[in-house]
């Protein structure tokens, strides 16, 4: 069994208390390593090595942070099938989508801000009779960088690549339950030469490690990517004490299709923006709206297509929907399907595991792609985050409709719009109530654009110079002239 260690001050660390816990493999539904169990202790430390590091780290040169930062990248490169391998075991994602997807946008998370870096500006106003201002942008000390399961070493890299980059010193917390790559960054980080203390990798169940971490007195900033619930008690524990926080949460997104799309690419990209990862992506478009002219074909279409996908052993290289991320969360998908049906709900097709995935895979979490229809928007399957395989499509009647469907629930992240009318496009985009929305696209992203949520999917935005501001405290400097 292989058995991780935290990454503190340099060096990699049993936890205080003694004791590890299970990772488990999902496609084989059995454990494969041991991770640390982690606590206010173990915080404690990195804590306090981070904040030994920030002096010294805040004042090497950005010449030189960059530097550094892009050996990171490199590292990363050099070992992407193997890292690629190692995302596919711990989370249950095709292992070509790890390849494809996960790993190289680690490399270009640190690659984008070590050079963003090189860049910088700084902003001056001078007054109309005499005085000038300067406004200094330092770093902010020690910053906490909390990541999900979903998208591991991608989203963790998200945060802290741009802390690093700004001079800051981290203490990272991955998902217990993915934390496998994590434990390799920090290998590969030592190898690259960063200093003792500039990044800490603390393990452990977020309800343990956690609250010490984002209430700890010297944790200047907390940047969280999670679930809603989780980022509201973050919110809580965090607010009276006047940290800064950005907070990427869940999203239960709209793709609307009007009947004027080009529906080869619509029903294309939508089985990618419904099913990729297993669902399991905060950006997925979990409730499809298409207008009733188009709706039949569409369902039928779309129903023939996600039977097509195809399931299996996310080692494969052929697979294209893999494993659930675990047991939980396996139950909790199922225990949703289960839900619809009560609620009226009629399920397409999916709404069970597969037969049989192979001999390697019989024990492992598996859902089929589940489509279901019938269902009213109010209902709690349509307003709830499922965060697997399932999608509800449901049918509108005129543009007003689409956009009162579309904002109809408490998230707003993301949005897909399918149609060739442009002047529609943008009239809806602008309608819509979300961080990002995708016109005949989905998940393409540019680093440089602002990333977040409005309503229950979150507070901030990451990204670009968002990402460098936050990371940033601004001081204005005026000189009498
Ligand atoms: P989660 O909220 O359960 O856990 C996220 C992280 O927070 C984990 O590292 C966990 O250990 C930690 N944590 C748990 N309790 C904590 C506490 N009290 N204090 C501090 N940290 C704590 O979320 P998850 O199940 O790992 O991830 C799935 C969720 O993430 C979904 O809701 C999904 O939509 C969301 N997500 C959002 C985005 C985005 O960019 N908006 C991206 C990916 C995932």
């Amino acid at each position: 069994m292989i058995r991780i260690q935290h990454f503190i001050d340099g060096a990699f660390v049993e936890p205080h208390s003694g004791t590890y816990f299970d990772d488990v493999d999902p496609a084989q539904g059995k454990p494969y390593a041991e991770v640390p169990d982690g606590d206010a202790d173990d915080v404690e430390r990195a804590v306090a090595s981070a904040k030994a590091a920030f002096p010294a780290w805040s004042q090497t040169s950005a010449a030189e942070r960059s530097r550094l930062l892009l050996a990171i990248a490199d590292g990363i490169e050099r070992e992407i099938d193997e890292l690629s391998r190692i995302e596919s075991i711990d989370n249950g994602k095709p292992i070509t989508l790890a390849r494809s997807s996960d790993l190289p946008r680690a490399v270009a998370n640190f690659r984008f801000f070590a050079t963003a870096i090189l860049h910088a500006h700084s902003e001056l106003h001078v007054a109309d009779r005499g005085g000038l201002n300067y406004t200094l942008r330092r770093p902010l000390g020690v910053v906490a960088c909390i990541s999900p399961w979903n998208l591991p070493l991608y989203l963790l890299t998200w945060k802290i690549a741009p802390a690093l980059a700004t001079g800051n010193t981290v203490v990272a917390k991955p998902s217990e339950i993915t934390p496998m790559t994590a434990f390799h960054l920090s290998r590969i980080v030592e190898a690259a030469g960063l200093p003792p203390g500039v990044l800490n990798v603390v393990h452990g169940f977020g309800p343990k490690v956690g609250p010490p971490l984002t209430g700890h007195p010297d944790v200047r900033a907390v940047s969280f990517t999670g679930g809603t619930a989780t980022g509201g008690l973050i919110a809580a524990e965090v607010a009276p004490k006047f940290k800064k926080l950005s907070l990427e949460l869940g999203g239960k997104n709209p793709n609307v299709v009007f009947a004027d799309a080009d529906m080869d690419e619509t029903i294309k990209t939508s089985l990618r923006s419904s099913f990729q990862n297993q669902g399991q992506i905060c950006l997925c478009g979990s409730r499809i709206l298409v207008e009733k002219s188009a709706y039949p074909a569409f369902v039928e279409r779309f129903v023939a297509a996600a039977q097509t996908l195809r399931q299996g052993d996310p080692l494969d290289p052929a697979t294209e929907q893999g494993a659930i991320v675990s047991k939980p969360h396996f139950d909790k998908v199922m225990s949703y399907i289960a839900l619809a049906k009560k609620e009226g709900g009629t399920v397409l097709c999916g709404g069970s595991p597969p037969g049989s995935v192979n001999d390697r895979c019989k024990d492992g979490f598996f859902i089929s792609p589940t489509v279901i229809v019938d269902l009213p928007m109010s209902c709690r399957t349509n307003q709830e985050e499922i965060f697997g395989p399932v999608v509800t499509i449901t049918p509108f009647a005129t543009e007003d409709e689409a956009i009162s469907l579309a904002n109809g629930t408490t998230y707003g992240l993301s949005a897909s719009v399918w149609t060739q009318n442009l002047a529609r496009a943008h009239r809806v985009a602008d309608r819509i109530e979300a961080g990002t929305v995708w016109i005949n696209c989905w998940m393409v992203r540019d680093l440089r654009v602002p990333f977040g949520g409005v309503k229950g999917s979150g507070v901030g935005r990451e990204g670009g110079e968002d990402s460098l501001r936050f990371f940033t405290e601004p001081k204005n400097v005026c000189v009498k002239t």
